[in-house]
């Protein structure tokens, strides 16, 4: 049975940023439960592996007993239908990515007539935020502190050399 005070948020997560932490957070002030589920997708290359990413986003969220991380590499809608989840939840930014979601929502809406997709509009801090820019900037050596929870900062560090654009080759 479909239960409509579960929800879930899918994503890449590659690496989760504040934006993302701020949709989950304000998720769960109106649902019971959160299935925080990242997309093991072998087409889309990533950075860091779903193992990684399920890790992070675990230890970000280890206080937080309501939500459930795991990763997934089926369909969204098979995920929800499986674990009774009603609700997506997608987090919004531009209107680029309302038109985007906006498609997709019609699709899952689709596939699985009783799931309630909800957008939630971005905090205006994180506006312009995104993880493509995260990782660009880290493989420049740009400081993301204030834009990724601590524990990403880290792993990124590790996980990226960045390369120097003010290192003189003569
Ligand atoms: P992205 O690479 O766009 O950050 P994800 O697949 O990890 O993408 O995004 C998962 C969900 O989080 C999507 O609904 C996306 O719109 C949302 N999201 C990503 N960044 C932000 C942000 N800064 N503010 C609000 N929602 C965001």
């Amino acid at each position: 049975m479909t239960d409509h005070h579960v929800a879930m948020f899918p994503g890449s997560f590659d690496p989760p940023t504040l934006g993302h932490v701020n949709i989950i957070r304000r998720s769960l002030r109106l649902y019971d439960r959160l299935y925080v589920v990242v997309a093991d997708n072998i087409s889309k290359k990533c950075l860091f592996t779903a193992q990684e990413r399920v890790d992070m986003l675990k230890d970000i969220f280890r206080d937080s007993d309501n939500i459930v991380v795991v990763s997934y590499d089926g369909l969204m809608v098979d995920f929800a239908r499986r674990n009774g989840i009603g609700v997506m939840i997608r987090g919004v930014r531009a209107m680029g990515d309302f038109s985007y979601e906006f498609e997709l929502a019609m699709t899952n809406k689709q596939m699985m007539s009783d799931l309630e997709v909800l957008f939630m509009p971005t905090d205006p801090s994180y506006f312009m935020l995104r993880s493509s820019q995260i990782k660009e900037m880290a493989a420049f050596g740009a400081d993301v502190s204030s834009l990724v929870p601590e524990q990403v900062v880290r792993l990124l560090r590790d996980k990226i050399v960045p390369a120097s654009p003010l290192h003189d080759e003569r």
